[in-house]
């Protein structure tokens, strides 16, 4: 069985197949260039102008045509509405054209599963940091439970913002990551409230000290905050849901420093530290591909009238029926 997978929640397109064995068999990516924050309407453009070539690309990686496809996958939300829906029409096309089964998968969930599939992570804390998610979660009776997220931006949302307002470029996590390197700690809001996160009063301070202080300083300081932040909740959910794991996902854990906080916080807790690929830790089609056939064959079917898109989706609200 081979399903293929559509990613589009955001500026990025990616389409994977991947087989029932968990092959990954393409895993091809087209981001939208980005000089500003994203603009929902020109995103949705860039993928539906892209999404036939990138299909195409995908097929021929993968070797196979069309008509070997035994499944479509979309990535249902939490995302852009108007990205969600280029997504959403691309693979209810594909799936009447050639008559297969089409299924809209939580986007989340499925950085979950890929980071499962990749690591061999059985039961993981799951750290997951991108540019509009961030959020820690563990698997507890049929459902990723959410132990700490942020109640305003997400952690790539607030370094990225920070960046665009002082003119770094974008996107401004691998830039404020490089400049942060050499600087010393000058004074930042750190703000958790119970589990959870909030980077929006983060953003703002650290806007003003960039007038007072090097650039260098609020950087590293910047990413320690905001890092020591997650890295406090994360802690704190694995001491109480006693896994014995943690993985990351989302594009912002890319960052060298904010893995080797993790790194050793699992050491100090005895835990295992699961980091996959870079190629699936960022948004990609191959975790909407896996997660359509760990669905499909748990059962999961969709009418074409049920691939509706949720923009507001939670990850605790997709009941987990494949484990
Ligand atoms: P995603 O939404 O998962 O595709 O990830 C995109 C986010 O990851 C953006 O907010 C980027 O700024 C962020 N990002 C990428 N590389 C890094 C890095 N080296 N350090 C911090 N954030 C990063
Ligand atoms: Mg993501």
């Amino acid at each position: 069985m081979l399903c293929l997978g559509i990613e589009g929640t955001a500026e990025k397109l990616g389409v994977g197949i991947v087989s029932a064995e968990g092959e990954i068999l393409a895993n091809e990516g087209r981001p939208m260039p980005l000089r500003e924050g994203i603009h929902p309407r020109e995103a949705a453009q860039h993928h539906a102008q892209n999404i036939k070539a990138l299909i195409e690309r995908a097929l021929s990686r993968a070797g196979v045509s069309m008509e070997e496809v035994d499944l479509i996958a979309f990535s249902r939300g939490p995302g852009l509405g108007p990205c969600l829906r280029v997504v959403a029409v691309a693979a209810r096309t594909l799936a009447l054209k050639y008559g297969i089964p089409v299924l809209g998968v939580n986007h989340c969930v499925a950085h979950i599963e890929i980071g499962r599939l990749t690591t061999g992570a059985e039961d993981p804390l799951t750290v997951y940091a991108s540019g509009g998610n961030t959020q820690v979660t563990a698997y507890v009776e049929k459902r990723y439970r959410v132990f700490g997220e942020t109640l305003d931006i997400a952690l790539g949302n607030c370094i990225d913002q920070f960046a665009r307002e002082l003119k770094l470029g974008a996107p401004g996590g691998p830039i404020v990551e490089r400049l942060a390197v050499g600087g010393s700690y000058v004074e930042l809001p750190y703000v958790v409230k119970g589990m959870d996160l909030s980077y929006s009063g983060l953003l703002t301070a650290a806007v003003r000290q960039a007038k007072r202080a090097s650039i260098e300083d609020v950087c590293f300081s910047l990413q320690e905050t905001a890092f020591a932040m997650l890295v406090e909740v994360a802690e704190r959910a694995l001491a109480h849901t006693e896994k014995e794991e943690v993985l990351i996902a989302g594009g912002v854990v890319v960052n060298n420093r904010l893995q080797e906080m993790l790194r050793s916080m699992c050491e100090e807790h005895g835990a295992a530290f699961h980091a996959p690929p870079k190629e699936v830790l960022g948004d990609n089609g191959a975790m909407i591909a896996w997660l359509g056939v760990l669905s499909y064959l748990s059962g999961a079917r969709q009418s074409i009238e049920e691939t509706r898109v949720v923009q507001r989706w939670r990850t605790d609200e997709v009941e987990v029926l494949w484990r």
